[in-house]
């Protein structure tokens, strides 16, 4: 059916969710009121209002649920409704009940009359009112056609109060943003446009230049770093943490304190950043998140008379760190989530800046307040509209040989759970090729380093851009070899000496400097290294590649004595004929071991699979889930062992 009002809904709410400045991630909300005809073909009024944690830029008509005007009008004269009572009143007037849950500003848009409202949370409104004389500024920014309401949580009573306001051109909420109306769809967008860029010419007029120049060094590559690792260690959390350079201006102000102290009464920061951001430098690194978790835990203790029922504390630990020489550290458990992060922050800190430029006396809400909202069942709702986090959802793993065969396997597996990976190969057509099977499969977007993982430079280089990527390294999976074939009296020493380099110098140099990193970062981690049944049951005639993966197994012998005493864990897997995708068996190999084996190359997987106790023909799946045991925690009592995925080879037992 078709509905030109809500068309418009859409399509204006679309413009506005591009405008970062106007709203952010399911902030504000918009409406538009027209008729249907309903189940028994009656002609009924009904508001079409935004889900609530609904994305205005992505919105679709489904995205915004009918509800009957007429019963929503109705409540009108309740007196007073707890939230709970108003959700439960709003939700029984939805048109299809099972339609996604309304915004929590629903009634606000019902009790006025306009046929469009838009309400945002527009830095420049929000700007305009942080401070002690919001209703003054907003008076000389606006004039007197729009209404001042003192900071109250939405709900019913903000609602019925806004009502009163309808004479008024808008209305401007403190601390929160502005509410505009008109009959005519395009009027009423061009109207929030207008109330914004009146709000920023007019501060545009006051801004002073900030008395504090700028005071600091661009800190090195390798300053942050360090300051990443040492952080996630010190939070000691599996997630990213990533560098935002966007609020490098005010991060470098002498007076940033003041700034953030200005800037947390946003809805939006409130609900994914909590009460503050962390200020930290990296020489404060342990003190910044001891203060920060202690100022959080008496802020809990002092409110939590106000907690509601079923709800304990969401943690201490800081999400959004400003530093000085770099900008903001946002934390999250995957790319797009720190990317959210840093754009809310990117917005409130902003306000806040302009505040403190702007009006003598810079105001932020109370700790009750942030607290109600921090706790409020209303708006963690929206929270627990995500999917639940997958399993390795935060972890950082890198994949070596990850272009083809078991690599390919290993990192699809991972990705497949929710790990953030770097594939590293020397193919790049490979590389780009286990990239597209990452798309299709909607898994985090990998980092790619291609080169030749048994140049040091190569190695150093691939962790570094692990750090600049993820913040941190939780394991690596020595996967990359290449097969060596040929008997002792005829193997050049030129493969020889290439089998070594590739099969086992690379796993040192990827085993020292991961093991740095990890020492750095202070939280452990696992290697898990891909060597081969072939390491305790060699083959005749591949003696090059034998000898290189029973030089790995010691290898990673010796990581786990080293490593352990820091958490580091090390562990072997040995396959044995795994065939998809992989590159193993390609250049003369498989025709070279058939031979060996005495049958045609064709029947190759069939002997192998017939010649293992299981019968069974090993997959790169296989191998992929015992790597992720390895790497979780649920092996975290195991170290210096090694797992046979070969279907069972009597010869190749470990021992
Ligand atoms: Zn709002």
């Amino acid at each position: 059916m078709n509905y030109p009002d809500l068309e418009k809904l859409v399509t204006r709410s679309k413009l506005i969710g591009a405008d970062q400045s106007l709203v952010v991630y399911g902030g504000g909300n918009t409406s538009a009121k027209g008729e249907i005809t309903d189940y028994l073909g009656r002609n009924r009024s009904v508001l079409w209002v935004k889900g609530s944690g609904a994305d205005m830029a992505y919105g679709e008509a489904v995205d915004y649920p009918a509800l009957y005007l007429d019963e929503l009008s109705a409540l009108k004269s309740q007196g007073e409704l707890d939230d709970d009572t108003m959700v439960d009143f709003v939700t029984r007037a939805l048109v299809d009940p099972s339609a996604r849950r309304p915004s929590i500003e629903t009634l606000l848009h019902a009790f006025l009359p306009a046929r469009h409202i838009d309400h945002v949370h527009a830095d420049a409104i929000c700007a305009l009112t942080n401070h002690e004389d919001g209703a003054a500024a907003v008076r000389d920014a606006l004039g007197e056609g729009f209404a001042y309401v003192e900071w109250i949580r939405p709900g019913f009573k903000l609602s019925k109060l806004v009502s009163e306001l309808k004479e008024y051109q808008g209305v401007v909420l403190a601390h929160h943003g502005l509410i505009v109306w008109d009959d005519d769809s395009q009027k009423c967008y061009a109207k929030t446009l207008d109330a914004v860029d009146r709000a920023k010419e007019f501060l545009a007029t006051l801004k002073r230049k900030p008395q504090a120049q700028f005071a600091h060094q661009d800190l090195s590559k390798e300053q942050i770093r360090e300051l990443l690792l040492h952080l996630r260690g010190k939070i000691g959390k599996k997630q990213i943490l990533r560098i935002d350079t966007r609020l490098r201006q005010i991060s470098d102000r002498q007076d940033l304190d003041k700034v953030v102290a200005a800037g947390a009464a946003s809805a939006d920061h409130m609900l994914r950043i909590r009460p503050w951001s962390c200020i930290l430098t990296p020489e404060s690194v342990d003190v910044a998140v001891d203060s920060y978790r202690a100022r959080y835990e008496a802020y809990f203790e002092a409110n939590k008379n106000l907690l509601p029922e079923g709800y304990s504390s969401h943690g201490s630990d800081p999400k959004l760190f400003i530093t000085p020489g770099i900008g903001m550290i946002a934390a999250g458990a995957t790319i797009s989530e720190t990317k959210m992060m840093a754009d809310i922050a990117f917005h409130t800190h902003s306000v806040g800046s302009t505040v403190v430029d702007s009006f003598p006396k810079p105001r932020t809400l109370p700790d009750s307040e942030i607290f109600g909202f921090d706790y409020w069942p209303m708006e963690l709702y929206k929270l627990k509209l995500k999917p639940k986090a997958p399993q390795m959802s935060g972890n950082i793993f890198i994949v070596t040989g990850a272009g083809s065969g078991i690599g390919r396997g290993i990192a699809l597996h991972l990705g497949s759970l929710g790990a953030n990976l770097v594939l590293a190969d020397l193919d790049p057509k490979g590389l780009a090729q286990t990239e597209e099977e990452f798309a299709a499969g909607k898994f985090s977007k990998p980092l790619l380093v291609q080169g030749d993982q048994s140049d040091e430079n190569v190695v150093i280089e691939t962790l570094n851009r692990t750090i600049d990527n993820f913040g941190g390294l939780d394991g690596v999976v020595l996967n990359a070899g290449i097969g060596v074939p040929g008997p002792l009296e005829e193997l050049d020493s030129s493969q020889w000496r290439r089998g070594l380099e590739i099969n086992l110098t690379s796993s040192f140099l990827l085993t020292k400097h991961a093991m740095r990193m990890m020492r750095l970062q202070g939280m452990g981690g696992s290697l898990v290294y891909i060597a081969s049944k072939n390491a305790f049951a060699p083959g005749a005639g591949f003696g090059g590649y034998s000898v290189s993966k029973a030089g790995m197994i010691q290898l990673m012998r010796i990581a786990a004595l080293e490593g352990g005493s820091i958490g580091i864990r090390a562990n072997a897997l040995n396959p044995d004929a795994v065939f998809d995708n992989s590159k193993l068996w390609e250049g003369g190999i498989r025709e070279q071991r058939a031979k060996e084996h005495g049958v045609k190359p064709e029947e190759l997987e069939d002997f192998y699979a017939k010649r293992n106790i299981l019968k069974a023909r090993v997959r790169s799946l296989d191998v992929a889930r015992s790597v992720a045991h390895l790497l979780s925690d649920e092996s975290s009592r195991t170290t210096g062992a090694v797992i046979p995925v070969d279907g069972g080879v009597a010869a190749g037992f470990p021992r």
